[in-house]
């Protein structure tokens, strides 16, 4: 009997190799064209540039045997990720250092000037219970509206007071002039794009690989279904129940792609914080590959829109609101019942995770699942607590 693992992005890639690896029979399918999931890349035809699919993607871990995992299947080139921040007619260094505070206050703030400037601006909350009230209990309202309001409304669909301050954490503020966009030790590109590194996990003798393959189209239940010892889904958890509780929301992007000759921004990515400007970042794709950069003469950039996510569109992050939590409770309680069926990745968990996330994950569910399977147990249903 075969395993099923549906989804091919990193985390149903992961977990069907180590299965593999340890003499299992894994189907993977995916009902799109190709590998890797949101991670997908591939050549611009115009230009030759590597170009980020589905979004920018950098790859950054902290975590050893994350960083041995990946770099077992494919060279990953050293890249340190940078981004500029565009607010009220003037561009500022970001996330947000020393310099942006400077020039956001028109000083020469030292590291400690700049802490007590901040200080004397930021608002009094315990404990703050949104994005917003997060905001200004680190940097205060002028920050706050400069930088992260209007972006925020713009990438969540939702005034920030509805969003979870967990958001937030995800950006550094730094009382120095590093302007480096992650802390992790780790940080990289792989050579030739995600996609070949995806397939290089999928290259293993156990696994048989089905795209444009809808996992409802091999477990359907009809004559042509087929029996699998237990099915890994990586897809939208709400999804695998028929969407029994409702849809849980999730944002999604659009994309609008021109050429130009030369460098069109100087800078990987540009963030556009003001409300009144329509979309949230501008990616210049041959800026994520700076050991191939001097190949083009032109050049390819997306103008990036977040849009709100329906039943036909490709969902990109899950909007974790209050009542998102509530409809995701119902779902973890039906995995929980139901059987046969494990659940990861960001999607199959609805939790907003990088990559090296992904993986770490995976890797555990692998272990949980093999050591299950050995003990003639049921694999776990998730990986890690879901809510
Ligand atoms: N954010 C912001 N202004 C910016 C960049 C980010 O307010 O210029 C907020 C926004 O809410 C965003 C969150 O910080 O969703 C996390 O940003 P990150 O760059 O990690 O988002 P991702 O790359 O995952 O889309």
């Amino acid at each position: 009997m075969r395993y099923l693992v549906a989804g091919a992005g990193f985390s149903g890639a992961v977990l069907a190799r180590e299965l593999a690896a340890a003499g299992f029979r894994v189907l993977v399918v995916d009902e799109r064209d190709h590998v890797a999931g949101n991670c997908h890349t591939d050549r611009c035809p115009q230009t030759g540039v590597l170009v980020h699919r589905y979004g920018a993607h950098i790859f950054h871990t902290a975590n050893d045997r994350v960083w041995n995992y990946v770099t077992g299947f494919a060279e990953m080139m050293p890249y340190r990720h940078r981004v500029r921040a565009k607010a009220r007619g003037q561009v500022f260094s970001f996330p947000i250092n020393l310099l942006t505070l400077n020039q956001l206050f028109g000083a020469q703030f030292s590291p400690a000037e700049a802490r007590a400037h901040l200080a004397g601006l930021v608002e009094e909350i315990a404990e703050p219970a949104n994005f917003e009230e997060q905001a200004l209990s680190m940097v205060g309202r002028e920050v706050y509206e400069t930088f992260l309001k209007g972006y925020t409304e713009k990438q969540w669909g939702v005034h920030p007071t509805r969003l979870p301050a967990s958001v937030l954490k995800r950006l550094p503020l730094r009382f120095s002039y590093d302007d480096g966009y992650y802390h992790d030790a780790r940080q990289a590109m792989p050579r030739e794009g995600y996609t070949p590194l995806v397939e290089a996990i999928l290259a293993h003798e156990n696994i048989e690989l089905r795209l444009g393959c809808r996992a409802e189209d091999v477990t359907g239940g009809d004559s042509t279904s087929e029996a699998f010892a237990h099915v890994f889904w990586t897809g939208p958890i709400d999804r695998y129940f028929g969407h029994r509780a409702g849809r849980l929301g999730y944002r999604s992007l659009k994309f609008h792609e021109f050429v130009q000759d030369g460098d069109i921004q100087g800078v990987p990515v540009m963030n556009h914080c003001d409300a009144g400007v329509p979309f949230t970042r501008v990616i210049e794709h041959r800026w994520f590959a700076p050991w191939e950069m001097d190949r083009f003469d032109r050049s390819v950039a997306h103008v990036e829109y977040p849009a709100a996510c329906g039943p036909e569109d490709i969902p990109y992050y899950p909007i974790r609101l209050v009542d998102e939590k509530r409809m995701l409770a119902e779902y973890v309680a039906m995995a929980g019942a139901a059987e046969g069926v494990s659940f990861l990745g960001r999607l199959g968990t609805y939790a907003y995770i990088d990559m090296d996330q992904a993986i770490e994950r995976a890797l555990e569910m692998a272990d949980a699942a093999l050591a299950a399977i050995r003990e003639g147990r049921a694999p776990p249903v998730f990986a890690r607590p879901v809510l």
